[in-house]
């Protein structure tokens, strides 16, 4: 098979810690070359120094998503620098929880730039290159809180709503090119971004989550390396929420 002399390409955004870390470790599993994104340089080169450590291959793009200019020129500089681009999973995300009736236009804007326009533009970006290959697949990576809405998060369910019908959109319009474009709405993960909340918000969403426990960042990357899979060609357009059965009722 051709991929084994040039492996297919593949962006993780977000790729310095939790999920996208996961994310990148299972994609390069695959046989990938992923490149990582993320603005911490020291925590991307341990990422990539672990799967390099393990036999796979991982590079560093450092970059700010919310830069949405930069994003893109990142994005075109790793098509351009190896004449493909295959794969764009797009991870990285932010939370400014408030209250919507407290909560401020800074609060709406940087939640909205980085959870939603960024995957805009770096879709845009690489759907290019894809088209160029042939094949392409995408993921991009929702929540369930922007499936059921959730107190606190307007701005972030808003965002990741946005994420669903971005999606749904641009598989319909890459489908006949060989892209795909799929959603994974992870429930509720045990990563910095859950760190950080009082202990009775986690024990509420454990609460209500029916596997009672929260989920692993490996867990969220089993379903995106599906996704991303040679086999799964024929699938686009969907949302698979990873959450523990939280979605179920
Ligand atoms: P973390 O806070 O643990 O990690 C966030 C990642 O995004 C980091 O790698 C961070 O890297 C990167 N990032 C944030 N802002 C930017 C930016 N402006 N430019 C580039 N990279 C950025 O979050 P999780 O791993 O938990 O979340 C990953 C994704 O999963 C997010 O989209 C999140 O919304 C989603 N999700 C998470 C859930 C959970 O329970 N944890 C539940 C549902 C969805 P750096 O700081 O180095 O830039």
């Amino acid at each position: 098979m051709a991929e084994e002399t040039t492996p297919r390409i593949a962006i993780v955004t977000g790729a310095s810690r939790g999920i996208g870390a996961g994310i990148a470790v299972a994609l390069a599993k695959q046989g990938r070359h992923v490149v990582l994104m993320a603005r911490n340089v020291d925590k991307l080169n341990e990422v990539a120094a672990a799967i390099t450590a393990s036999g796979g291959k991982a590079s560093v793009a450092a970059c700010d998503v919310a830069d949405h200019t930069a994003l893109a020129a990142a994005i075109e500089a790793v098509a351009d620098q190896h004449k493909r681009l295959d794969i764009l999973v797009n991870n990285a995300g932010i939370t400014r929880d408030n209250l919507m009736l407290r909560m401020s236009d800074d609060e709406w804007d940087s939640v909205l730039n980085t959870n939603l326009r960024a995957v805009f533009v770096a879709c845009r970006a690489a759907v290019r290159p894809m088209m160029r290959g042939k094949w392409g697949r995408i993921v991009n990576i929702g929540s369930t809180s922007g499936l059921m809405g959730n107190a606190g998060q307007a701005n972030y369910a808003a965002a990741k709503a946005g994420v669903v019908g971005l999606t749904k959109t641009i598989a319909r319009e890459m489908a006949s090119k060989g892209i795909t474009a799929n959603v994974v709405a992870p429930g509720f993960i045990d990563t910095d971004m859950t760190g950080v909340l009082p202990q009775q918000i986690k024990d509420l969403a454990i609460e209500h989550t029916p596997a009672k426990r929260m989920g692993r960042a490996d867990e969220i990357a089993a379903a995106v390396a599906y996704f991303t899979s040679e086999e799964a060609g024929f699938t686009t357009g969907q949302v698979v929420a990873v959450d523990g059965g939280m979605t179920m009722y």
